[in-house]
């Protein structure tokens, strides 16, 4: 029996998640359709439709994932830590209600990719920018990684700060954790994580050369389908040598989803290797 998926969202038209997950799904033997569903109406109702569709389960973007929280009725840690759901499994009815399961798969996407690129994690002082949606979402694994420290440099700090309290009392963690403007921000990183919206308007964080010169690994969040950002270009430009762009975070947060819906997680490197194939034609 087909197995019916899509992703929610709104936009949704330039997802490249039907196909990562269709590709999954050739290379695991499985039959699947997964479409892009536009939310325009009340999320809810969307959800329940596509549930009672004969769906086994969604994946939730921009700007739905807290509605995505609201709606689960039962939650995977990591999801509860980061308040936003971008995976729901269907439970079936009770009553009139439906049991949906939330997970979010975002921290552990970004965490599978930088273990597939070798980031050396250990003892490394990590500098993420930003502190918007995504740096919640990624924060839980990398505080729970042996990163010696990280600093989040946000232009209003004030969220980075409220980020760093609310995950203090969620999770215990012995990485050093600090908060900064750009203005004030001093030191060396060894990585350096671009977690802004910038990328997407082709724009750089007001950065000094010497921050990106004295890193060993540099990973803009934001991805372009053929590969590389204006910040990883930036960074390379200065002699860093390791720059990846988040398309490999893209396909690793699809791979967890698809893992809890399906127990079997697929292989993250032939399904990002086909999809940078297709930015290139
Ligand atoms: P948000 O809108 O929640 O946060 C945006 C962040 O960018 C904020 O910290 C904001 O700062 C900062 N920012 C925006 N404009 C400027 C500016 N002019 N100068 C300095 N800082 C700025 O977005 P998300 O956190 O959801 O997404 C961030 C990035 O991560 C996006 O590029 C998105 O595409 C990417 N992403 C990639 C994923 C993947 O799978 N690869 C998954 C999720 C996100 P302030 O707080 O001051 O407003």
């Amino acid at each position: 029996m087909t197995i019916k998926l899509a992703v929610l969202g709104n936009p949704v038209a330039h997802s490249l998640s039907p196909l990562i997950h269709h590709h999954f799904a050739q290379l695991l033997g499985h039959d699947i359709s997964y479409e892009r569903i536009l939310v325009e109406g009340d999320f809810a109702t969307q959800v329940r439709d596509f549930y009672l569709a004969k769906a086994l389960g969604c994946n939730v973007t921009v700007p739905c994932k807290l509605q995505a929280y609201d709606l689960a009725t039962e939650l995977t840690d990591r999801a509860r830590i980061a308040k936003a759901v971008n995976t729901l499994k269907f439970m079936g009815m009770e009553g009139d209600k439906l049991q949906v399961l939330g997970d979010n798969t975002d921290g552990a996407g970004l965490f599978l990719d930088l273990q597939r690129l070798k980031c050396p994690l250990e003892n490394s002082k990590i500098l993420i920018l930003g502190a918007g949606g995504a740096t919640r979402g990624i924060l839980p694994d990398l505080m729970r990684s042996p990163a010696q420290s990280i600093c989040i440099v946000n232009r209003t700090v004030t969220k980075g700060e409220d980020i760093i309290s609310y995950l203090s009392t969620q999770l215990s963690s012995s990485v050093n954790l600090q908060v900064s403007s750009y203005e004030e921000f001093t030191g060396t990183y060894d990585i350096i994580i671009n977690a802004t919206s910038l990328s997407l308007h082709k724009e750089l964080p007001k950065l000094a050369d010497e921050i990106y010169q004295q890193a060993k690994f540099v990973y803009d969040l934001y991805y372009t389908q053929e590969g590389g950002t204006v910040f990883t270009s930036k960074a390379q430009a200065l002699g860093v040598k390791h720059c990846y762009d988040g398309l490999g975070m893209l396909v690793g947060q699809a791979a967890l989803s698809y893992q809890l819906w399906t127990g079997v997680l697929p292989d993250i490197t032939k399904t990002l290797a086909y999809i940078r194939s297709l930015g290139r034609h």
